[in-house]
């Protein structure tokens, strides 16, 4: 229901968290996040509050400067901490989180268990897309942004996605299908998140996405893609609301 990505040069836990908790009053039923952690990703998520995930984290120190989190409003899988965002491909090598619906995944979840032999470890939607980007960067070298826009290109329903991946450093792709979406544009940082108020204590320059829209953040760009990967140009939002 909420989704929070931050990459830069500061710790991305806490400040990922934070936006989370901004994003409350959307309502949800678990939280967590991913965090790339030189060449790995470092996942903890928990049904619950925000509170519950932090006590969760409790004094563990998770380092990492680019992440994602999520709070769900379950649609697909009941609420639980193995059904919580991030999802992961198999391999471990890519966490994605995810608002909204994928309408088709029965159809995608049975071509990725015959054709790719993917065993499904969560009864959400949410999963076919973490497995697709998976196969699919696997299969073309590492290119996260080709991952991800094949995956989409097969997937029916309302979604905006954040994903990162384990071998691709400082970098979220995202994408936006009628379900919200906005890019925050600090300095040496970017943000994606669903919604201004998570984003307000650290940038007033957001760029709203359109439906069909990617978006490539890396701590000194965004850049914006339409369905045809044509480059787009999108004129900054300043926002001056306090919170
Ligand atoms: N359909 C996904 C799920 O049930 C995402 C729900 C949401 O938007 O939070 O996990």
């Amino acid at each position: 229901c909420g989704i929070v990505g931050y990459t830069g040069h500061e710790e991305a836990c806490g400040i990922i968290i934070d936006g989370l908790k901004r994003l409350e009053y959307r309502g949800y039923d678990s939280a967590g996040i991913a965090l790339q952690q030189q060449g790995e990703l470092i996942v903890r998520k928990k049904k619950g509050k925000i509170a519950d995930l932090e006590k969760f984290i409790g004094s563990e120190k998770l380092t990492g400067t680019t992440g994602i989190g999520h709070t769900r409003w379950a649609t697909h899988g009941a609420p639980s901490d193995v059904n919580a965002h991030p999802h992961t491909s198999s391999d471990g090598r890519i966490a994605v989180v995810h608002n909204g619906i994928v309408e088709n995944y029965v159809e995608l979840r049975q071509k990725l268990a015959n054709e790719e032999k993917i065993e499904f470890r969560t009864e959400t939607d949410t999963e076919v897309i973490a497995q697709m980007i998976g196969v699919n960067y696997r299969k073309n070298g590492g290119n996260l942004e080709d991952a991800v826009y094949d995956a989409v290109q097969e997937m029916r329903g309302a979604y905006a996605i954040g994903v990162i991946a384990a071998d691709t450093p400082d970098r979220i792709v995202a994408y936006r299908k009628d379900a919200p979406l906005i890019a925050g544009l600090g300095g040496d940082c970017k943000f994606i998140a669903s919604d201004i108020p998570a984003l307000l204590k650290y940038v007033n320059d957001i760029y709203l996405i359109e439906n069909d829209e990617m978006v490539v953040c890396t701590p000194d760009s965004i850049r914006i893609y339409d369905e045809n990967r044509r480059p787009v140009r999108r004129e900054v939002m300043k926002v001056n609301w306090s919170i």
